[in-house]
């Protein structure tokens, strides 16, 4: 595993794109600088790692596209030591995003191929998020509830009734919602009983799976 000069001014170019795109929040452009996002996937596509693309990862999956990463973190406005839940672990990209910025992350990931590697990848990297899960996101994770934030990262058909029900009242739930293109979505919950709803636009994900047992 090696990261050098070269891949840092890589990381710096991607940061400025991702800047000239409308990413304004300083902590989520400096974690891009930071992570070694070429290191998240396989060893023979390195140089398509600093691009702003989506790409493929094992089991038919895909690491976010870095724009998405970094959209969907400045909507979460995370504070340091905020409980977040991912659902789609993935590369652990994004989950390396949410521990940058201080959050204490739990994350769930169904693909056991996946959750397999990436548990064993993060720590190397001295990214140690709270909980690692194998398991299905649709259920959220009851028993570490209430979180400050909850963000998916696979398209969701519908909203999972679980994830607003483990939202703190003024907890923020980012969620791609759609079949074959998603709308970006943001739930607030307000008091117990009310959500604020924000939509952001088209995005495209690999979808949010239901259990296979
Ligand atoms: N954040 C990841 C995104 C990976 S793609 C990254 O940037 O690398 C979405 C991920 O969600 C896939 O790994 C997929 O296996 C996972 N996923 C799909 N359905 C799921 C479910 N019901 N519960 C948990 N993870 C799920």
């Amino acid at each position: 595993m090696k990261d050098t000069y070269r891949h840092q001014g890589m990381r710096n170019k991607l940061a400025e794109t991702l800047q000239k795109k409308g990413i304004s929040d300083r902590r989520v452009i400096n974690a891009v600088k930071k992570i070694p996002r070429h290191l998240f996937m396989d060893s023979s596509f390195e140089d398509h790692a600093y691009q702003d693309k989506a790409f493929p990862i094992a089991a038919s999956q895909t690491i976010s596209q870095p724009y998405t990463v970094a959209f969907q973190t400045e909507l979460l406005e995370i504070k340091r030591g905020a409980k977040i839940l991912e659902i789609g672990t993935g590369s652990g990209y994004q989950t390396a995003m949410l521990l940058e910025l201080g959050a204490a992350v739990y994350t769930i990931e169904r693909q056991k191929e996946l959750f397999k590697k990436t548990n064993l990848f993060l720590p190397k990297l001295g990214y140690k998020p709270k909980r690692m899960i194998f398991g299905d996101g649709y259920k959220g994770l009851a028993a570490e509830a209430p979180f400050d934030g909850i963000i998916v990262t696979a398209g969701a058909p519908f909203v999972p009734k679980p994830l607003m029900a483990q939202l703190k009242v003024g907890g923020k739930l980012v969620i791609p919602v759609g079949d074959e293109v998603q709308i970006m979505t943001l739930f607030t919950r307000k008091s117990p009983k009310e959500f604020e709803k924000y939509e952001f636009g088209e995005f495209r994900f690999v979808p949010l799976l239901e259990d296979k047992n």
